[in-house]
């Protein structure tokens, strides 16, 4: 039996296809984004960026093409793009984080960004 597309897309929910997907980017136009969110505008929604040449070369990138998007995820503790930001409310749409960081304990650190407010925390003690 034919399922159609959108049981595909349940199947095969869009966060793991975005994990293990780093060639093609997954298309996010059907999926609903939260409330107080946008399109991230770095990765155009779709939580990937394409390598630069010099990131290309290193070997741990080997048939890499593309990485998870620093502006909506990637840069956090679960390195999981989403594909969306918060809303930029000077622009009204998704923000591009101008983010500032902080120590707040030994390997501790928290950033905000100084346009939306969004914030996260990475711990890079062991
Ligand atoms: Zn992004
Ligand atoms: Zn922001």
């Amino acid at each position: 039996m034919y399922v159609g597309k959108i049981d595909h897309y349940i199947l095969r929910p869009h966060l793991k296809e975005n994990m293990n997907t780093q060639t093609k980017p997954y298309d996010s136009s059907w999926y609903p984004i939260p409330k107080g969110y946008a399109k991230c505008p770095c990765c155009d929604g779709t939580g990937l960026v394409e390598l630069t040449e010099k990131e290309k070369v290193y070997s741990w990138n080997k048939d890499k093409t593309h990485k998870q998007c620093s502006n909506c995820g990637g840069q956090t503790m679960s390195g999981r793009a989403l594909g969306y930001s918060k809303i930029d409310p000077n622009t009204g749409l998704g923000c591009e984080h101008t983010v500032i960081g902080r120590n707040a304990g030994r390997c501790y650190h928290i950033y905000t960004c100084t346009k939306c407010g969004y914030s996260y925390d990475i711990d890079s003690g062991d």
